[in-house]
């Protein structure tokens, strides 16, 4: 008898992301992300922020990407740009207080969360999961983690994006409905969080088409910078 069982099937590696100045890195089990968590960007997608809790999707975790470069999806032809703070957890449980959330927190980085927005409008008018627009292949890239030991938990700060240096999406962390620790708490109540999961927070208005070719350059003040070209 051994102690491992073989594999009976290729064993694909588990993703990871880079952490800036450290040769570790960070092991990556669950992708969630939040939606509508910006007023404006909540309206300008029809919809009314005052009245709706938090509500969640999930990415896959092989759909981060840090390479710089996003391949344009197939099926779709209206891909859209959602630059959002990621909170990587070095801790999990259930049922979180939000006053312990943030020690759960091991650090920060910058993603996007790219959108097929026909196929979401798609889902969303017949009332079907939104894992088609949301969770293809290299659907989130990631900039490097940054730690929290090093710059702290952000509360507030730009949120941005630029397509060929042109403004697109400007907000204010201090302008997400639900905050970071409350985020934590609300996940862990619906989901048993663990380290290597990821939380991306919500876009801020200003979500547009990309276009093969297109450089979007887009950041979180004081945590980093992504650029990403289309290809
Ligand atoms: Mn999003």
């Amino acid at each position: 008898m051994t102690a491992t069982a073989a594999f009976v099937v290729e064993a694909v590696p588990r993703p990871t992301l880079p952490v800036d100045g450290e040769r570790g890195v960070f092991p990556v089990r669950r992708v969630y992300c939040v939606g509508r968590n910006y007023a404006a960007h909540a309206r300008e997608m029809g919809h009314d922020p005052d009245r709706e809790p938090p509500f969640f999707f999930q990415k896959n975790p092989d759909s981060l990407a840090h390479d710089g470069t996003f391949p344009y999806p197939p099926m779709s032809r209206d891909v859209h740009h959602e630059i959002e703070l990621v909170v990587a957890l070095k801790g999990g449980g259930g049922d979180i207080p939000v006053e312990e959330a943030l020690d759960r927190v091991y650090g920060y980085a910058v993603g996007l969360d790219m959108t097929r927005r026909d196929l979401q409008g798609e889902a969303k008018k017949l009332g079907r999961p939104w894992d088609t627009g949301k969770a293809f292949e290299r659907s989130a890239p990631c900039s490097p983690l940054v730690p929290a030991s090093r710059i702290g938990h952000p509360d507030k700060g730009r949120v941005w994006l630029e397509v060929n240096g042109e403004p697109r999406q400007e907000g204010d962390l201090a302008q997400l409905i639900w905050t970071v620790p409350e985020v934590i708490a609300y996940l862990s109540t619906l989901f048993t969080l663990a380290p290597g999961d990821l939380v991306m927070t919500g876009t801020p208005a200003g979500v547009g088409a990309v276009k093969r070719g297109d450089v979007l350059k887009g950041g979180v003040e004081g945590v980093g910078v992504i650029e990403v070209r289309v290809v």
